[in-house]
């Protein structure tokens, strides 16, 4: 959503409470009725919590690593090539071609099973993404985190 519809939007709810209700509607169903939108709705939360910076830190992201500072460079997306905004929380590094970014909605684009971490594909809430988390530890703690990261892998 551009900043003129996000302002439009915001507008319509202050005027008009039957707006917002039916906007949260809209929401709600295509949550419940879309995986992909409940997905990407999963992890643009994730990444809006400083708390939750480790989700994108320590798994092992198949394709992409989200970017943590942003602030310095406006990048363009890979493949809809329009600027990613600045402050954006979801900027997406290509791990293969460090030069390429994608916006959270073409990474999103890609299927689930692949906008998931290795070992996370089948997680879609945070309770199961922290027992999983638990239960991959257990079995080898290093084999759940992405490589060259924590204790750079050597010891
Ligand atoms: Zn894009």
């Amino acid at each position: 959503m551009n900043a003129y519809k996000r302002d439009y939007a915001r507008r319509m709810r202050e005027m008009n409470p039957d707006y917002a209700e039916k906007e949260a509607e809209r929401h709600r169903e295509r949550y419940a009725t879309n995986p992909w939108y409940k997905l990407s709705c999963l992890i643009s939360a994730w990444a809006g919590h400083d708390r939750w910076v480790w989700i994108f830190k320590e798994l092992p992201w198949k394709t992409h690593s989200l970017v943590q500072h942003t602030n310095l460079v406006q990048h363009r997306c890979e493949s809809c090539g329009l600027p990613i905004r600045r402050n954006s929380r979801l900027i997406w590094q290509s791990i293969a071609q460090p030069d390429s970014y994608s916006c959270h909605a073409c990474y999103m684009k890609q299927d689930p099973e692949v906008c998931m971490p290795k070992g996370y594909e089948d997680i879609r809430g945070m309770k199961a993404l922290v027992a999983r988390k638990k239960q991959l530890d257990e079995l080898d703690p290093k084999a759940s985190r992405a490589e060259g990261t924590v204790d750079g892998g050597k010891k």
